[in-house]
């Protein structure tokens, strides 16, 4: 039976590597499902210090470990369901327009484009095994476990305050944990006002991208993070990005201990 390990680049997943390295237990590969914004430029959806780190940092430490890592997108993209337009609803109105942005608690990012390419690529797999990063300590979700599946980390007992050393030792902790900023999709409705206005100060295009999608007059409804619109967030993020400009202005023109 082969055995496949399925890695997001958090702690929980990476410290499950670490534990198969060091216990020798073999992996068939590693599977690294990466969401793409717009496959024709080459634009992650990812969040884009995680998938620099990814690329640059972990995947040549996991392979020099020995495992090949394989990572796997699906066809489409957040730009194509964005454009996606609706062919069947109740309401007649909704037919023909675009689906927009994605809605927060039913994200179909998730289920078309993050869980749809690993689906795609076990597919092709005879009997195998995933390897799935849940600590000791998360019983609830160990017993939703699939039959297939199992957790090494559960296994060796470890729990998830744990996870964050047995990273560090292979310098296989994503600097998200370092900044604080959140993994996933840097579109991602569950992100918070703050979380974008990190976004627009640090990555202006991508914040761009996201402003001229708001403009498209064809799409279903206006809510880009749950009920507010892509304009409202937009003004709460440059208040957050101004108060900090001014804040770091003060500092330096009255050198104010602040
Ligand atoms: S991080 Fe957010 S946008 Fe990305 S798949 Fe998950 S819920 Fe959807």
């Amino acid at each position: 039976m082969k055995r496949y390990l399925s890695w997001s680049g958090g702690k929980d997943s990476s410290a499950s590597i670490v534990l198969c390295y060091e216990n020798g237990i073999p992996l068939d590969g590693v599977i690294f499902s990466e969401v793409m914004f717009d496959h024709s430029r080459n634009i992650s959806g990812e969040n884009p210090e995680h998938i620099e780190w990814i690329y640059n940092t972990a995947i040549p430490i996991i392979e020099r470990m020995g495992y090949s890592v394989n990572v796997v997108r699906a066809e489409k993209d957040y730009v194509g369901l964005f454009h996606t337009r609706i062919t069947r609803s109740k309401q007649a109105e909704r037919i023909g327009k675009k689906y927009g942005f994605p809605l927060g608690g039913m994200c179909f990012v998730n289920s078309q484009l993050k869980v749809g390419s690993i689906k795609k690529f076990q597919k092709h797999l005879d009997l195998h095994e995933s390897v799935i990063g849940i600590a000791y300590d998360e019983p609830e979700r160990l017993s939703r476990l699939k039959e297939n599946s199992v957790s090494v980390l559960a296994q060796y007992k470890v729990c998830e305050r744990d996870t964050y050393e047995l990273c560090r030792r292979y310098n296989l902790l994503s600097p998200l944990y370092e900044s604080k900023s959140r993994g996933g999709c840097w579109f991602c409705p569950n992100c918070s006002v703050k979380e974008f206005a990190r976004l627009k100060k640090y990555h202006p295009e991508l914040w761009d991208e996201l402003e001229k999608l708001s403009h498209d007059p064809d799409i279903v409804k206006q809510g880009f993070k749950y009920a507010r619109t892509f304009a409202s967030v937009n003004r709460e993020v440059d208040l957050i990005n101004n108060q900090i400009s001014i804040f770091e202005y003060m500092k330096e023109q009255h050198h104010v201990e602040l």
